[in-house]
């Protein structure tokens, strides 16, 4: 190959339109496969201990409240409020849309998650506001619990 083919060929690939970026990947373990697995069925699952009934979220080996170790997935109504959050406009990462609506949704069985709102201006959202969980493909191979405002 001449200096020039090589040249043209380094001139194609930096002008080949790079992978479209991904959100960062969640970190899927034992301790919160069944949970992730429930997210990716379409369904928003909470955790309860099997000992006391204390719902629980993150997924976690262990009861805060009566150290047991079992445990149980039960089914989320999906719905909540708004208990706080935040609109994050900087760094950019790649595979988010800023600015970014991070909230803590307390959902109406008493857990608290950390989501994203989707659907809705940050001028729009309010402390209380009642949303609805929607698990959506936020790119091919990733599935996220959003939280849209109910209607
Ligand atoms: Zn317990």
């Amino acid at each position: 190959m001449s200096n020039k083919e090589e040249s043209d060929k380094k001139v194609a690939a930096s002008e080949a339109a790079p992978p479209a970026a991904q959100r960062m990947r969640p970190v899927v373990a034992h301790d919160n496969q069944a949970w992730w697995d429930r997210i990716n069925e379409g369904e928003l699952p909470i955790q309860r201990c099997k000992e006391c009934g204390t719902l629980r979220h993150p997924p976690r080996p262990m009861c805060w409240k009566c150290q047991s170790l079992e445990w149980e997935l039960i089914d989320s109504s999906g719905k909540g409020t708004v208990y706080s959050y935040v609109v994050v406009h900087k760094p950019p990462f790649p595979g988010y849309e800023y600015p970014l609506l991070v909230a803590i949704v307390e959902l109406e069985e008493g857990t608290r998650i950390v989501s994203n709102l989707a659907g809705i201006e940050p001028e729009d959202v309010k402390i209380g506001m009642a949303v609805q969980v929607s698990i959506e493909d936020v790119d091919e191979t990733l599935k996220l619990p959003l939280f849209r405002p109910a209607s």
